[in-house]
């Protein structure tokens, strides 16, 4: 690496830990935190401060779907901002934004055609929360406020976003609205009970949402918010049915049916949308950010059903007003961007990621041969590959290991990021990823474990 880029990244890597908060950190590192600068990318792969090329394994947080330095989008980037750089979205409009929610509607499943546009996944997840409140206060129905969520789920960082999230880990020293929620179980087919067929344990979740329904009460439930694969849980794909009988138990009792595809949604499955073309379900209101512009600008949104627009119309209130919105709701770059990123996937990407997800998932599930995995799973370009201590009982590497970092580390020696969550390594990488591509990411990732296992049985911990 050239003498001057050290000294940049050197700089860099000082003023971050004199001055940056970087996201999640632990109360000894607030604002004092050196993490590993990445300098560019180009396609799958990104370039840090150490000089190494890596392949970009968890598409930087699920989202450089496209993949990275795409001509296309950054020159819509640059056009829009010479354009219109930025409209008030509380009293004018701009064409990308219409347009990109024409397209989206388009795309979106049964009568979802409107789209509210935000900055990302969070504030997705927190219209579409105070929506099922507006909804619900304006019908008369303000006792409607509960919101059922599971353990293991992400839904976000921003209050009520942040409420419904399932990680023990990450609820202990935080604050949030615990009144307004129901927690049920996680449904992952890996930790169900011993002996209990997938069949079953499908059956057992179920009538553990409907009995939570009876207890709490329709008349105090607004909405079910799922992922229809739990992403930062670990890629956990539920039984089949499980979301059509939990719609069901919803359309019944007037509770809103929320899917959060902020991970999947915009080609990470090979859809546009996952829940409909994946697990047969038509939401009530649909989440998306991440892969709708690929990362190349912070955008999200939610799409909401006729009916419920209809529903506000008929009320006895239609003057009342959804008193929400966000500076940057509907900005015009960013839905420029989106719209040319949808273009690449309706011209190519989406056929192109079907027809590789096979392929990804053969090398994926062959790592199931090193003695720690103890299951590899996902679906799409999503995987994961969960480490246990125990392949008999799936008892769980103990988390102080962090199994997931040390399997990483060696992994990025070897020339591939991955995205470590505790026992866990989650692989979703940029959907434009080749075969030879996916033979050198399962390549390292099979020689990173077995480097993990050595030093696990070195120090006497496996
Ligand atoms: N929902 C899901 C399913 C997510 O995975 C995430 C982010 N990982 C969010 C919401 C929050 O999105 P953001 O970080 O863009 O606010």
């Amino acid at each position: 690496m050239p003498e001057t880029h050290n000294r940049m990244f050197e700089k860099a890597t000082q003023d971050a830990a004199d001055h940056l908060i970087q996201p999640w950190p632990s109360a000894g590192s607030v604002g004092a935190e050196a993490r590993g600068m990445l300098g560019s990318g180009e396609g799958v792969y990104v370039h840090d401060d150490r000089g190494r090329k890596l392949i970009d394994g968890p598409a930087g947080m699920w989202c450089t779907n496209v993949g990275h330095r795409n001509e296309a989008l950054a020159d819509v980037l640059k056009e829009q901002a010479m354009e219109l750089s930025y409209n008030s979205p509380w009293y004018t409009s701009n064409e990308p934004s219409a347009e990109l929610a024409r397209r989206i509607a388009g795309h979106a499943p049964g009568d979802l055609n409107h789209v509210f546009f935000t900055t990302g996944g969070s504030t997705a997840v927190e219209s579409a929360l105070r929506f099922a409140q507006f909804y619900n206060n304006v019908r008369g129905l303000e006792g409607k406020k509960k919101i059922i969520c599971r353990d293991g789920g992400y839904h976000g960082s921003t209050y009520l976003s942040a409420t419904l999230n399932g990680s023990q880990r990450s609820r202990n020293w935080m604050d949030f609205a615990d009144e307004l929620t129901i927690r049920l179980s996680c449904p992952d087919p890996f930790r169900r009970p011993d002996g209990m067929s997938i069949e079953d344990f499908r059956d057992q979740l179920v009538r553990e949402f409907a009995a939570a329904v009876d207890e709490h009460g329709a008349e105090n439930i607004a909405a079910f918010v799922g992922e229809p694969i739990m992403a930062s849980g670990g890629v956990i794909v539920p039984p089949d049915g499980y979301f059509k009988a939990i719609r069901e138990i919803c359309t019944k009792h007037d509770i809103l049916f929320i899917a959060d595809e902020v991970v999947t949604a915009f080609g990470r499955l090979g859809h546009v949308f996952a829940s409909e073309a994946c697990f047969d379900v038509v939401p009530d209101i649909i989440t998306f950010a991440k892969g709708v512009t690929s990362g190349y600008f912070p955008l999200g949104g939610m799409v909401v059903s006729d009916r419920l627009l209809e529903g506000l119309r008929a009320s006895n209130h239609p003057e009342a007003m959804y008193a929400h919105g966000l500076t940057y709701s509907s900005h015009p770059i960013g839905c420029a961007v989106a719209l040319k990123n949808l273009d690449i996937l309706e011209d190519e990407l989406l056929e192109y990621t079907r027809g590789i997800t096979p392929y990804f998932h053969e090398r994926m599930k062959a790592l199931e041969e090193l003695e720690l995995v103890g299951e590899v799973r996902g679906m799409g370009l999503m995987a994961c590959v969960e480490c246990v201590a125990d392949r008999e009982s799936h008892n769980p590497i103990r988390l102080d290991t962090e199994v997931g970092v040390r399997i990483d580390r060696h992994c990025q020696e070897l020339g591939l990021l991955v995205r470590p969550l505790v026992h866990m390594c989650v692989m979703s990488p940029p959907l434009v990823i080749t075969r030879d591509q996916i033979d050198s990411m399962a390549d390292i990732l099979h020689e990173g474990i077995s480097r993990t296992m050595r030093d696990l049985r070195h120090e006497g911990i496996w």
